[in-house]
C-alpha cells in the first residue's frame, strides 16, 4: 500500500490527497490515475502536492502496438505503454519486413508490373521504385500499371490537414496526366477502413494478373506493418519489391563504431558529409518511366478511366477563399517544385546561413510540402544544389564552395537523420517520446490555455504570430515552430502530443518523422521575448501576423504588456500574457525533474 498522508472525498467526482514528495512516483500516479497535479509549495525535503484524482480513471493503455493517431476526441492521448514501446524497438517491423521480402520465392514470370504510389512519392521523376518497375516491364515487354489507394480513414487516423489532403489529390491528378502521356494508367483504388487497404491492393493484383509489385519504403511503424501484411497476404501470387527513395543515405545504415544506428546529429552530419563527398553517385537520379507498349491503352482501358480521389467531407477547406489561398501558396506538381527550387538556388541560398532564422525575411526554401509528399526527390534537389550553387561539388561542408549551401544542406541532413530515427527507434512513430521518461510527466489539463495557444491570443507576440501564420498558410517558419512548441509543453505544461497533433491537422508539409522529432520534449524552455528580439529584430514578422501591434514602435513590440504604460497597452486591444513566463519556466523544470526522477521506462 502507498503511504497516503491524507485523503478526503470532495463532492461526487473528485478526491484530494496530500502526499510527501517522496511518493511522487510514476507508479503512484498511474495507480491513482491522476488527471491534474497542482503544485502548492515545497521545501527541499518535504514537498506537499495536491492531486485531483479522477473518479472515473483514465482508460488503461492499450497493450497492442498502437501507432500514432486515432479518431477519438483526444487522439493524442492514445499510445502504448513504455514497456510495449521498448518491445517494438527490440523487434522492429522493418526487420520483419526485410526478412519476409528476402524469403519470397525466387524469380517469377513477368505478366504485368505494378507500381504502388503512396503519399510520399508523388512524382514520376526520379522515383526509384517506379523506375525499377518500368525497367522490368520494358525488359519483359509487359505493361506497367500504376495505382494509388485512397483511404479516408487513413487521413483521419493521421490527422492529415485539409491543405495536405488537397495537395495530395492535386498532385495525383497532375501525375495521372503525365502518366497517360506515357500510355501508363494510374488506377485509383478505394478502401474505406484501414484494415481494407491490404485486401484491396491484393485483390487488384490478383484480378489484373500482376506478377510484380513495386513500391518505395515508408519508414513509420504502421506503414511497415501494412507492408508486412501485404507480403504475407500476396504469398507467391506476386513478387513484392521495396526501394529506398526518401533519402540520400539509406536509413539505418549510418552506424557508430559499435555498429549501432547513429542517433546524435553532429556525428551523423559529419559522416553524412564525408559519404556524400566521397561518393557523388549517391546523388544520381533515375529517368521517368518509359512509354508502355501501344497495346496497353486498349488492354488496360478501364484503368485509364479511373478518376482521382477528392478530399473527404471532413478534410475539406472551410471556404473557397481558403482553398484558393492555400493552392496559390503551394501550387501542386513537380514543375512547381522545380521552379521553387530554382528560385531558391538563384536568389536565396547564398544568404541562407545569415537569414534563415529571421522569419520576416522569408528566406527559406518553402520546399517542405514538396519534399514530404515526395513531389520533389531529394536526389534531384541535391544534384541541383551541387550543379547550380556549389560549383558542381558534393562537398556540402563548411569547407566546401558555399557557406549558404552548407547551412541549407545541414537542414536536409536533419531530415535524413529523422528517417533513420523512425526506422531504428520505431516507438517514436507510436505517439511516444524518444526519451521515454517524458511519458511519465503529468501534464496540465488547461483547456483555456490550449485554445489561446491555438488561436494565437496568449498575449505573447512571437508565439501568437507563429500560431496565426500556421492557421493562415498551413505552414510555419521553423524558428516559430521551435518557440510555439516549447511554449505549449513548457510554459502551459500541456501535453506536447496535443500540439503535435494540431500541427498534423494544420500543416501542408506534415511529416511524421520531422514533426515527431520537432516536438520531442526537452528541458530547453525558449524565451519568446529574447527569441523575437534576436530573430525578428525589427518586429516585422510580429507586425505582419498580429495587426493589433502594427503601430507599436521599438522594442515594446516584443513585450508590449511590460514595456508600454498600462494606458498605452489597454488601447491595443491585445491580451495581457496568459501566464508569467518566468514562473512557468520554473514550474516546468520542477515538474519534469520530479516526474522523471528515478523512473525506469
Ligand atoms: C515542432 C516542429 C515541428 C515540425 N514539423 C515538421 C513537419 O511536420 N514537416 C516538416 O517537413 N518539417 C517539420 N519541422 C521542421 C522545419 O520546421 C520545417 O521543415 C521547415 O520549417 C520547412 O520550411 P522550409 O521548407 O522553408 O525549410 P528550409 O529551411 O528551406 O529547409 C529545407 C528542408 O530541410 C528540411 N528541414 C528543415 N528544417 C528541418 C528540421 N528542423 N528538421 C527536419 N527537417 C528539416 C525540410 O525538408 C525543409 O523543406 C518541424 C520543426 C519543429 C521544431
Amino acid at each position: 500500500m502507498l503511504p497516503l498522508a491524507c485523503s478526503a472525498r470532495l463532492g461526487s467526482s473528485s478526491r484530494f490527497v496530500i502526499l510527501p514528495s517522496k511518493v511522487l512516483s510514476h507508479q503512484l500516479q498511474s495507480a491513482c490515475h491522476l488527471r491534474r497535479t497542482v503544485f502548492l509549495s515545497s521545501t527541499p525535503l518535504r514537498a506537499v502536492f495536491y492531486f485531483h484524482v479522477a473518479r472515473n480513471p483514465a482508460p488503461s493503455r492499450p497493450k497492442t502496438a498502437m501507432a500514432k493517431r486515432d479518431e477519438p476526441s483526444h487522439p493524442e492521448d492514445q499510445h502504448p505503454s513504455t514497456k510495449r514501446a521498448k518491445e517494438v524497438d527490440a523487434h522492429t517491423p522493418y526487420e520483419e519486413l526485410t526478412s519476409l521480402l528476402s524469403d519470397q520465392p525466387g524469380s517469377k514470370d513477368v505478366h504485368r508490373v505494378l507500381h504502388w504510389f503512396r503519399s510520399k512519392d508523388l512524382r514520376i521523376q526520379d522515383n526509384r521504385a517506379l523506375h525499377a518497375a518500368s525497367e522490368l516491364a520494358k525488359k519483359s515487354d509487359a505493361p506497367l500499371i500504376c495505382a494509388y489507394l485512397n483511404c479516408p480513414a487513413e487521413f483521419r487516423w493521421h490527422g492529415t490537414s485539409p491543405a495536405r489532403t488537397d495537395f495530395i489529390c492535386e498532385n495525383l491528378a497532375l501525375m495521372q496526366k503525365e502518366l497517360h502521356e506515357l500510355d501508363i494508367p494510374l488506377a485509383f483504388l478505394e478502401a474505406n477502413e484501414r484494415n481494407d487497404i491490404v485486401p484491396t491492393i491484393a485483390k487488384f493484383v490478383r484480378e489484373n494478373d500482376i506478377s510484380h509489385v513495386f513500391a518505395n519504403y515508408e519508414y513509420e511503424v504502421d506503414e511497415l506493418t501494412r507492408d508486412v501484411k501485404f507480403v504475407k497476404e500476396i504469398g507467391s501470387d506476386a513478387q513484392f519489391s521495396l526501394h529506398h527513395d526518401q533519402t540520400i543515405i539509406q536509413p539505418g545504415t549510418m552506424v557508430t563504431g559499435n555498429n549501432k544506428p547513429m542517433k546524435v546529429f553532429t556525428p551523423y552530419h559529419k559522416s553524412w558529409l564525408a559519404e556524400v563527398k566521397s561518393d557523388p553517385s549517391l546523388l544520381d537520379t533515375v529517368p521517368s518511366p518509359s512509354k508502355n507498349p501501344t497495346s496497353a491503352k486498349k488492354e488496360l482501358k478501364p484503368h485509364f478511366e479511373s478518376s482521382g480521389p477528392k478530399p473527404p467531407k471532413d478534410k475539406q477547406f472551410a471556404s473557397k477563399e481558403e482553398k484558393d489561398r492555400i493552392r496559390q501558396l503551394w501550387p501542386a506538381g513537380h514543375s512547381a517544385a522545380i521552379s521553387r527550387l530554382n528560385d531558391f538556388l538563384s536568389d536565396k541560398i547564398e544568404d541562407y546561413a545569415a537569414t534563415r532564422s529571421n522569419p520576416a525575411k522569408d528566406s527559406t526554401s518553402r520546399l517542405s510540402a514538396y519534399l514530404s509528399a515526395g513531389v520533389l526527390s531529394i536526389r534531384e534537389t541535391l544534384s541541383a544544389v551541387s550543379n547550380k550553387a556549389n560549383s558542381k561539388s558534393t562537398d556540402f561542408s563548411q569547407d566546401g564552395p558555399s557557406a549558404g549551401v552548407a547551412s541549407w544542406v545541414r537542414e536536409l541532413v536533419f531530415r535524413e537523420l529523422y528517417r533513420q530515427t523512425t526506422l531504428t527507434t520505431p516507438h517514436t512513430a507510436m505517439n511516444m517520446p524518444q526519451n521515454l521518461k517524458f511519458d511519465f510527466v503529468q501534464w496540465e489539463d488547461d483547456e483555456e490555455g490550449y485554445q489561446r495557444w491555438e488561436e494565437g491570443t496568449l498575449g505573447v507576440p512571437f508565439v501568437d504570430a507563429g500560431m496565426r501564420q500556421i492557421k493562415h498558410e498551413a505552414y510555419m517558419h521553423n524558428r516559430l515552430r521551435m518557440n510555439v512548441s516549447s511554449y505549449l509543453y513548457c510554459n502551459l505544461l500541456i501535453n506536447y502530443r496535443r500540439g503535435e497533433r494540431y500541427f498534423a491537422e494544420t500543416l501542408i508539409d506534415w511529416d511524421l518523422n520531422n514533426n515527431t522529432q520537432g516536438w520531442e520534449p526537452s528541458y530547453t524552455v525558449f524565451n519568446p521575448v529574447s527569441q523575437a528580439e534576436r530573430n525578428d529584430p525589427e518586429g516585422d514578422y510580429i507586425r505582419k501576423w498580429v495587426p493589433e501591434l502594427k503601430d507599436v514602435q521599438g522594442k515594446a513590440i516584443f513585450d508590449p504588456y511590460n514595456r508600454l504604460t498600462s494606458e498605452e497597452f489597454d488601447k491595443l486591444g491585445y491580451p495581457k500574457p496568459f501566464v508569467d513566463w518566468k514562473d512557468t519556466k520554473q514550474r516546468a523544470i520542477e515538474r519534469f525533474k520530479n516526474d522523471m526522477q528515478g523512473v525506469e521506462p
